[in-house]
């Protein structure tokens, strides 16, 4: 048995100011074969990880693909994304004859001139193939679940966590049930039910929690065989943007659809029940200094870089200084200029320096501030569930009470590598902001007291009525009150 694996993802916030090209993908993820890191998969490229530590003992051959992948940003560059996909393609037709592919793809990437690059790459690879290979994909939830892939891919499982803890454990799903077609065990069919509505499902929160968990005990049991949630990425203009369930059963497309609809008919009656309480910068930095335990976890996801945004708003850190809060640390504040300057200036460097506030409106204004370098590290990373993040080169400054975070390599806040690199200890800070929608909480939510969201006036509204978009199919939920589920789809 032969399989191929590879890696082509992003999540395309359209709106951000940040265009992608291939030198962000060299920044995050760019590994062609024989360069793939052995110790931890990388953003999306689980499925070779899974396939690498399974192939001797379950009888196959792993052949790896090109693995790519970038932070969240602007639409890719139309000639970059060709030259990733056209080398992806030429990888599988040269690797031919393979049995199955296991690609591990975000499911929200847009380049110019394709809205839907997952449906664009696995139609070129379903043409090479032919129709008895065995495709599995896994994709985050924050995915457009486009027609057009679901009818190239045999098998398509998501990440059920949000925060994404469980990208191997999904990755080993995709693995398993591919396995398991190719040996004639099961024959999977696909079932998916729109829902017409765009939310977010924070799966710390309830009700949430108890859904992903009643999820994962259908699986496995009564001919089902894997349930997913496609929570849509709200911040991608693309006509299929919204909430999906994608159900898979055993041969039985009748099981399949009833348990999609059921799912489906459930997430329709959440709207506007899954997302947390977000307070004004004011409000929500009042409630975390009243709070009478440390530390209190401030979230900023208005500004989360994990969503396409710069990550360098400055609204709750000038409301942390002009108010001289003591013992408070944020993070991260993207800034590679000024990490660049308290380099030169050196560790214990009392400098003048103007930071953050720099690439869009969105941004606010810039900190204008005596400050001490307190930290400083090159080449750092941090922690996200069981992958590593990059960082690039990071600076810790202390302006009055506040010790700052600077990166260059833009990311959100995923684990508490982010402060320690730089010798804060966030257990011991009285208020920790971290810019982060909800994967912080996968590292901060086990440390934090108490945890606070706030909408701050960056790029990312929390309110998708809020969002400009042009493509987007109509009506959905909650740009129109009344979306009625359009049901099963596929
Ligand atoms: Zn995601």
């Amino acid at each position: 048995m032969r399989l191929f694996t590879a890696t082509l993802a992003t999540e395309t916030n359209t709106f951000s100011p940040l265009p992608t090209s291939l030198d962000n993908y060299k920044e995050s993820v760019f590994f062609r074969p024989g360069e793939h890191p052995t110790d931890a998969p990388r953003m999306c490229t689980a499925p070779l990880f899974v396939g690498r530590a399974r192939a001797k003992a379950e009888g196959f051959e792993l052949i790896e693909g090109s693995c790519f992948a970038a932070s969240p940003a602007g639409t890719t560059n139309r000639a970059d994304y060709e030259l990733m996909r056209d080398e992806i393609l030429d990888q599988l037709k040269k690797a031919m004859p393979v049995d199955g592919l296991l690609l591990g793809l975000h499911g929200a990437m847009v380049a110019h001139g394709y809205d839907d690059v997952e449906g664009d790459l696995l139609l070129k690879a379903r043409a090479i193939v032919g129709p008895n290979c065995v495709i599995g994909v896994e994709l985050d939830p924050h995915c457009h679940l486009t027609m057009k892939r679901v009818s190239q891919a045999d098998i398509i499982v998501l990440y059920k966590e949000f925060p994404h803890t469980d990208v191997v454990e999904r990755a080993e799903d995709v693995l398993d049930l591919v396995l398991k077609t190719l040996r004639g065990q099961i024959k999977p069919v696909m079932s998916v039910y729109d829902c017409r509505q765009i939310q977010s499902y924070p799966t710390t929160l309830q009700p949430m929690r108890s859904l992903v968990d009643r999820i994962m005990a259908m699986e496995g049991k009564d001919g089902i065989l894997s349930v997913s949630i496609a929570h849509c990425f709200p911040y991608g203009d693309v006509a299929e943007i919204g909430t999906r369930v994608l159900v898979i059963a055993d041969g039985d497309k009748k099981k399949a659809d009833a348990l999609a609809t059921k799912l489906g008919d459930e997430l329709v009656s959440l709207r506007g029940k899954t997302t947390p309480t977000y307070f004004n910068v004011k409000a929500g930095v009042g409630e975390g200094v009243a709070f009478n335990d440390l530390p209190v976890v401030i979230a900023d996801p208005a500004d989360n870089a994990g969503g396409g945004a710069p990550s360098d708003n400055t609204d709750i850190l000038k409301h942390l200084i002009e108010t001289r809060i003591e013992d408070a640390c944020i993070g991260p504040i993207w800034d590679p200029i000024a990490v660049r300057i308290c380099f030169d200036a050196g560790l214990g460097a009392k400098i003048h320096l103007r930071f953050g506030g720099k690439i869009a409106v969105t941004s606010g204004q810039p900190v204008d501030a005596e400050v001490e370098v307190i930290g400083l590290k090159r080449n750092a990373w941090q922690r996200f569930g069981p992958t590593q993040v990059p960082v690039g080169d990071c600076a810790a400054v202390r302006v009055g009470g506040v010790d700052v975070v600077l990166i260059a390599n833009r990311t959100q806040a995923t684990g508490l590598e982010l402060f320690r690199n730089v010798g804060i200890e966030p257990t011991e800070k009285k208020i920790v902001v971290v810019k982060s929608t909800n994967h912080f909480m996968a590292a901060y939510g086990p440390i934090a007291k108490k945890v606070i969201y706030v909408d701050s006036s960056g790029p990312l509204k929390r309110d998708p009525a809020r969002i400009p978009y042009t493509k987007v199919e109509r009506p959905i939920w909650p740009l129109d009150a009344d979306a009625k589920p359009r049901g099963l789809i596929f």
